[in-house]
């Protein structure tokens, strides 16, 4: 009988001391959304980005375009630095990147150059988006997904704007 109560023990000391984290497309985007929450508190654009390799966040970055006074410090050129230099390596292959909002011409162009294997954004950026264009801008080996947490994203950036008018 003992080990009966040993095994609901054993769960219960589970469920109360190791909530289960999966560490999945949601999870790494929610950490990104954290970082846009940072740009906001900051009084930047709300758009935040980590990148992945392995399962672990190494770079993590968001807008700093109105800090750096520099129209090009997008989260996504923060995390590429970042990510380069963590490694020591230019190239990104085998990392993710996720950012709150699709990349602009921009970062998606310099995201050719990383090799980076894959980018996952939150909400579509209708205007500046690289799908407006097209999406050869991006290196042939990126994979992209699009959507995750989408609402989430977009909504930190709508508040974002309202707040300013
Ligand atoms: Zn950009």
């Amino acid at each position: 009988m003992w080990f009966f109560y040993l095994k609901n023990y054993t769960i219960l000391a589970k469920k109360i001391l190791m909530p289960i984290i999966v560490f999945d497309d949601t999870y790494f985007m929610q950490q990104a959304l954290k970082e846009a929450q940072q740009a906001y508190e900051e009084n930047e654009v709300p758009i935040g980005a980590v990148i992945v390799a392995n399962q672990r966040i190494i770079a993590k970055a968001h807008n700093l375009t109105e800090r750096l006074n520099d129209v090009t410090a997008h989260a996504e050129m923060q995390a590429f630095t970042s990510a380069s230099s963590y490694l020591g390596a230019k190239y990104l292959k085998d990392c993710t990147l996720y950012v709150t909002i699709e990349p602009c011409f921009m970062c998606a162009g310099a995201s050719y150059w990383t090799q980076i294997s894959r980018i996952v954004y939150g909400a579509k950026d209708g205007k500046r988006g690289f799908s407006k264009i097209n999406s050869e801008i991006l290196h042939p080996k990126t994979e992209i997904t699009g959507g995750i947490l989408e609402k989430e994203c977009a909504e930190i950036m709508s508040n974002f704007f309202k707040s300013k008018r």
